[in-house]
């Protein structure tokens, strides 16, 4: 079978939902037994499906990892154990496999305690906020409506249910109030033809590793939220922090951007 033109594939495809002899297949049908050259060819001449399908496993995987923070917070629940919940960075990712690591805290120029790889408060006062942030990225704003306890609800773009902020808690293991800080932008190296690292912007449009790339414009939290980050940067960040004075008695409380210790 030769799928060179769009034509090919078209006419194959259209084949294979009706073979004939009384044979009909459905399109999700289809799609789950297409074979790996036909598909192949499919995205080459129609590369928004390759894009729909990866969100769609991506969703996928998404709702599974849910289900199971779910369950097992049911789990604890019946037996009166607190959930565990390990306090891993959405944005503060590495490797391959872009695996969650821990969370490095820093005082804002606020005083508030906060990561410097996604902005997440260390701590807050529990009040209801106008909005939260889940470990996805997405951002949960107040509905319009309570529910029937008068308990308010929060909604997120393209999402058709809305959810208490306890249930938010609970399905994704951990939530954010939103309000204040910017969340902390991400880009691309915007030379590289292979999209899969972020990089930390130095403000000047280059990133801030040793590489000094050019950056693309900042790329939405939800997307940056997947990508692992280039190791360069990790270090750059860390070490712009570190740098403001080991052995200083307000280390890593009044240091600002540039390093210099309020202390000295
Ligand atoms: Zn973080
Ligand atoms: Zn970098």
């Amino acid at each position: 079978m030769k799928f060179d033109t769009e034509k090919d594939v078209r006419d194959f495809l259209r084949l294979c939902l009706d073979p004939g002899r009384g044979i009909k297949r459905t399109p999700a049908k289809l799609a789950g037994i297409m074979p790996g050259p036909l598909e192949e060819a499919l995205m080459r001449f129609a590369p928004h499906l390759g894009a729909l399908q990866a969100e769609a496993d991506r969703q996928e995987a998404e709702a599974r990892k849910a289900r199971r923070a779910y369950t097992e917070a049911l789990a604890a629940w019946i037996t009166g154990e607190p959930a565990d919940v390990p306090d891993l960075c959405p944005q503060n990712r590495r490797g391959d496999k872009a695996v969650s690591e821990g969370r490095f805290h820093k005082p804002d120029d606020d005083g508030v305690l906060r990561c410097v790889f996604c902005s997440t408060p260390a701590h807050w006062g529990g009040e209801p906020a106008d909005a939260y942030r889940t470990p996805d990225g997405r951002v949960w704003t107040l509905a319009a409506e309570a529910n029937e306890h008068g308990v308010p609800l929060y909604e997120a773009p393209f999402v058709g249910t809305r959810y208490t902020a306890l249930a938010l808690e609970t399905l994704h293991g951990e939530i954010t109030p939103v309000g204040g800080v910017p969340a902390r932008p991400y880009v691309f190296n915007s030379r590289s033809v292979n999209w899969t690292a972020k990089h930390i912007p130095d403000g000047k449009g280059r990133t801030i590793c040793p590489g000094n790339f050019q950056a693309s414009k900042p790329m939405p939290e939800e997307e940056a939220a997947r990508l692992t980050l280039c190791g360069g940067c990790r270090k750059a960040l860390l070490a712009s922090i570190e740098d403001a004075g080991p052995g200083c008695p307000g280390a890593a409380i009044d240091h600002d951007e540039t390093g210099i210790c309020a202390h000295a």
